[in-house]
């Protein structure tokens, strides 16, 4: 079974200064680097690196950007699923000063004209059984039209609505709905987790996990709620543990995994970013998330 993760893809430009430009000031990084980013991207090799077949949907522009998000995602799973537009790659520009605090621009082109059931093979190449993983950068009609087709065909929807376009998600075609503490707030107005969950649900959704950063998220799934306490780590950077908690999460879930076992994989998967530099880079590899299904395994005997 594989799982489809739809959603977008951008070249992601770091430059390290030492304190934030004032309005007019041109100012020198220390460091400057580009990698691939996107939430979108970020998840699908979450999800590859769990073993599953991945079919990533995203869209690129038609310049060298493109070529550079195709060498660096060659290796993780097929590209056949990615699409070329007469337009900008999507770009982000992310200035991070010495303290950690970042400030971050993107062009969005590409996500913003993006529409999967009409550019892509998608709607075909989905069955009964399949997963699908979408997060919150497309147009909210183009991800609500696809999880709807989907949810016709008999797949599993996952989605993680991040970032928030304004108007809460519509979760009546989904059936895991992932955010984190912030995010549920905002959709909810509840402050309170299990109360935030309880309100995904009676939105539509049939399962809902609310990741609370250092202390692990919370599952409802029925009338069941699962704190699930976070590994404790030495905190290096937590950029990119949503998306690796999220694509894992969906790998583990395709894998057979239970859905409480997959978010205790996915907890301790996350574990693992936030003690390293980096979003992509310090995605867990092949063999870390293995060994981590190999414990799970062990423990449940
Ligand atoms: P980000 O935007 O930083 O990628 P997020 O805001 O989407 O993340 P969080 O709730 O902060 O989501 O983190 C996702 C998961 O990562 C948590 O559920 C937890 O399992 C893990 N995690 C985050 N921070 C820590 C931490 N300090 N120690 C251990 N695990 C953590």
């Amino acid at each position: 079974m594989p799982v489809h993760v739809v959603g977008n893809v951008c070249i992601d430009t770091t430059f390290r200064v030492d304190r934030f430009p004032v309005p007019g000031e041109t100012l020198n990084a220390s460091d400057h680097s580009d990698g691939v980013g996107g939430k979108g991207a970020n998840q699908a090799v979450a999800a590859a690196r769990t073993g599953v077949d991945v079919r990533f949907f995203a869209p690129l522009g038609s310049d060298p950007a493109a070529a550079f998000i195709r060498e660096r995602l060659k290796g993780e799973f097929d590209l056949d699923g990615l699409s070329e537009k007469p337009l900008p790659s999507d770009r982000s520009t992310i200035v991070v000063n010495r303290d950690g605090e970042n400030l971050i621009v993107s062009g969005v082109a590409c996500a913003a004209d993006f529409d999967p059931l009409q550019e892509t093979g998608l709607a075909a190449l989905i069955a009964r059984g399949d997963f699908l993983v979408m997060q919150g950068n497309l147009r909210a009609t183009v991800t609500d039209a696809c999880l709807r087709a989907v949810k016709t065909v008999g797949a599993t929807t996952i989605l993680n609505p991040s970032p928030l376009s304004g108007a809460a998600p519509d979760l009546t075609a989904v059936d895991i709905v992932i955010v984190n503490q912030g995010e549920a707030f905002e959709i909810t107005s509840e402050p309170d987790p299990e109360r935030a969950a309880r309100d995904l649900l009676r939105r539509g959704a049939k399962a809902a996990i609310v990741t609370l950063g250092a202390e692990g998220c919370l599952l409802l799934e029925g009338g069941t709620v699962d704190l699930i306490p976070a590994v404790k780590v030495a905190v290096v950077d937590t950029s990119g543990a949503g998306d690796v908690f999220c694509g894992c999460f969906a790998g583990f879930l395709t894998k057979g995994w239970p859905l409480a076992q997959s978010a205790r994989l996915a907890v301790a998967a996350a574990a693992l970013v936030v003690g390293r530099p980096g979003t992509l880079e310090a995605c867990p590899s092949r063999v870390e998330l293995s060994k981590l299904m190999n414990t799970m395994e062990a423990e449940s005997l």
